[in-house]
């Protein structure tokens, strides 16, 4: 049986499936994973969230990354995995899609953004940091540029959507994702290590709930010993050939 004659043998049989993807499927992309060697944080220093807010410098090189494009999140395409994704939502196949990555990339695929839930956030856009108003980045570039500090008319300092190292897990979206995995029948993991806490305990949740695991990843997972399936492959080529097979 190949990859894909497995894989779309546990989608036929699931009726609620839930997909939690990392920054494997957005390398096929080209964005860079920044965990892996050569990744961002091998080459730059991630800000802290207390140095974000106590620091006008620490915010200032924060917005010279966002502004110059220094990470690499964001301007990428959505890729076949993403497209796959999303056909799987829509056609009521995937309940919810849970994320570590804040590229956007699914909502570009044409996700509906209520059904992405983002553990990191999102870094296409910024938000006030006391009222959670949303701005535009395009709208506060050039505020940025003119040399101001940015703030919100509530005088909250502004930053991108993102949940930087430091700052609490978002107690909304874990508690979503935590619901999903238990309700779930089928928990995919769609380019993940699956090494980052709290959100690596999810597809544990998964499996206690009853589901079955499925793990593509190009390299193998603490997780893969209780994974009902284990395929180090690339995503996109996979779930292409996985969506042609599905009843
Ligand atoms: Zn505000």
């Amino acid at each position: 049986m190949s990859n894909a004659e497995a894989l779309a043998r546990y989608l036929n049989a699931s009726k609620r499936a839930v997909v939690f993807t990392g920054a494997g499927i957005s390398t096929e992309s080209g964005i860079p994973d920044f965990r892996s060697p050569g990744g961002v944080w091998s080459k730059m220093k991630p800000i802290m969230f207390q140095d974000f807010v106590r620091s006008r410098d620490a915010r200032n090189e924060a917005w010279s990354r966002v502004f110059n494009r220094t990470a690499g999140w964001t301007g990428a395409e959505p890729n076949a995995g993403h497209h796959a994704v999303t056909t799987l939502l829509n056609a009521g196949k995937v309940r919810a899609i849970i994320t570590q990555n804040v590229d956007n990339l699914h909502q570009a695929s044409g996700a509906p953004a209520k059904k992405v839930i983002e553990l990191h956030g999102n870094a296409g856009y910024a938000k006030c940091l006391t009222c959670a108003e949303r701005f535009e980045l395009e709208d506060v570039e050039p505020r940025w540029r003119a040399g101001e500090d940015l703030t919100c008319g509530c005088g909250g300092l502004l930053k991108t959507a993102t949940i930087s190292f430091g700052q609490p897990m978002p107690e909304e979206q874990m508690a979503r994702a935590t619901r999903e995995a238990e309700k779930c029948d089928l928990f995919l993991v769609l380019g993940s290590s699956l090494v980052v806490r709290p959100a690596s305990g999810l597809p544990l949740i998964a499996k206690e709930g009853g589901a079955k695991l499925i793990i593509v990843n190009r390299e193998p997972t603490d997780l893969d010993w209780c994974a009902d399936l284990v395929l180090n492959t690339e995503i996109g080529p996979l779930m292409t050939e996985t969506l042609a097979l599905l009843a």
